[in-house]
């Protein structure tokens, strides 16, 4: 149902976003989300929980792979996907 301007500007005067309530790692000084990791140091309550280094190290080896697989798929289909588009352009 159709209703006024004024009630659709009364609905979304609830819409806006709060700025986040960040609290201080204990050990490394950085902002972080309180009940969350510091996600700067992998530390949570005094102690680490997560080798944020590795993570990065395993993430990185990851990608790498992925980046491989994904050129020499594309270096097998773009050599015979090429040669035609040159012959178009030519005429
Ligand atoms: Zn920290």
């Amino acid at each position: 149902m159709r209703h006024t301007r004024a009630h659709t500007g009364n609905r979304r005067a609830h819409h806006a976003l709060k700025a986040a309530n960040l609290s201080k790692c204990s050990h490394c000084g950085a902002a972080h989300r309180p009940h969350h990791m510091c996600l700067e140091c992998g530390y949570y309550n005094g102690r680490q929980v997560m080798d944020l280094g590795a993570e990065k190290a395993k993430r990185d080896a990851r990608i790498k792979t992925k980046e491989e697989k994904i050129k020499n798929e594309l270096g097998i289909v773009d050599t015979p996907a090429e040669q035609p588009k040159e012959t178009k352009e030519v005429k």
